[in-house]
């Protein structure tokens, strides 16, 4: 984007988040430079929201600003790590100044609400989407991966899965739901917050983490692949919303299940560990992790348990 891009970029994307010491030289050279941390393994994610794919189109700047960030954001939380810094490569199909400060403020707000510096980025034109590269901080050896769950390990979720998608459906006319729970369901899809807190608290608890953007089953599925196990869900012990089951009915179970965009954490944590959650807020076992493979769900004959969540490839 020639003309115009560097005012675009003064104005909108010179905030810098949140002032890091770590941060040498941001937004405004030819490349940003960082300071590293001893002791600690750098963790970086990138993942790219599409219009009209990831979300809405039609969308607002500070739902799409948000999202952008906070996706990202929830892969660092699965990975145990600190955020530090972001970059963002932004495609425009046009210049709309109040959809785009919308959309920078969200960003921003987000960015300095978890510490993150907004070091800097590409402005392009284009259909529209936005790539955001996350980078943080773990101790050596210390990061969660996909890979450590263990036959007998707890499985566990973070906040009531299934809102965001019921959220998605109230938007597109698919439930109805009174103002209260719409509103709630409707924010969760729209401006998910991504677990980092929690994420940090699980080094040294959880064997396996990964964060619930496909969808519950698909993701333990994920997660239970690459550990080479399987798992039993109990579906009765899914922690529903009262606004999902108001929503969604008898369909919540099978919402909590496959619906996708939750952006909680789901994790392993083996039997003598478990004590370390007694401390942790909103957390629920949902099962357990079996050496047999497959993820299995009992429970809730209604909700089904075969689904893999969203797949963009899927034929
Ligand atoms: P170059 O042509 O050298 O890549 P750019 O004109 O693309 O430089 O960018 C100039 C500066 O503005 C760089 O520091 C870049 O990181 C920053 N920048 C461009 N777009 C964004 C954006 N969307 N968000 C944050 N920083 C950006
Ligand atoms: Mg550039």
């Amino acid at each position: 984007m020639a003309a115009g891009e560097f005012e675009l970029i003064r104005r909108y994307f010179s905030s810098g988040g949140a002032p890091r010491d770590d941060v040498r030289l941001g937004v405004g050279d030819d490349a940003a430079v960082l300071a590293q941390r001893p002791g600690c393994e750098l963790v970086i994610a990138t993942d790219t929201v599409v219009d009209g794919v990831h979300f809405p189109s039609g969308s607002a700047g500070r739902c799409v600003g948000h999202r952008a960030l906070a996706v990202n954001l929830s892969d660092l939380a699965a990975m145990g790590a600190e955020p530090a810094w972001a970059l963002l490569a932004l495609t425009l199909p046009a210049v709309d100044e109040a959809w785009l400060g919308e959309f920078a403020t969200a960003f921003d707000g987000l960015a300095r609400q978890h510490g993150v510096a907004w070091i800097g980025g590409d402005t392009t034109r284009g259909p529209l989407a936005a790539t955001v590269t996350a980078c943080g901080w773990v101790p050596a050896g210390q990061a969660l991966t996909r890979s450590g769950a263990r036959a007998g390990d707890g499985i566990f979720v973070s906040g009531s899965p299934g809102d965001a998608a019921a959220g998605l459906a109230l938007l597109q006319r698919r439930l109805e739901a009174g103002a209260e729970a719409r509103e709630a369901l409707v924010r969760r899809f729209l401006l998910p917050e991504p677990r980092v807190a929690l994420g940090q608290r699980l080094r040294g608890v959880a064997s396996a983490c990964i964060d619930v953007s496909d969808g519950l089953v698909g993701d333990l599925t994920r997660l239970c692949e690459a550990s080479g196990v399987g798992c039993e869900v109990d579906a009765a012990a899914l922690p529903l919303s009262p606004a999902l089951r108001e929503a969604a009915r008898t369909g919540a179970r099978a919402l909590a299940l496959q619906g996708g965009d939750d952006y909680e954490l789901l994790f392993t944590v083996p039997a003598a560990r478990q004590g370390a959650l007694a401390s942790l807020a909103g957390v629920t076992r949902i099962g357990v992790v079996t050496e047999r493979p497959g993820v299995r769900v009992s429970g809730a004959p209604e909700a089904g348990g075969t689904g893999h969540g969203y797949d963009h490839f899927a034929i």
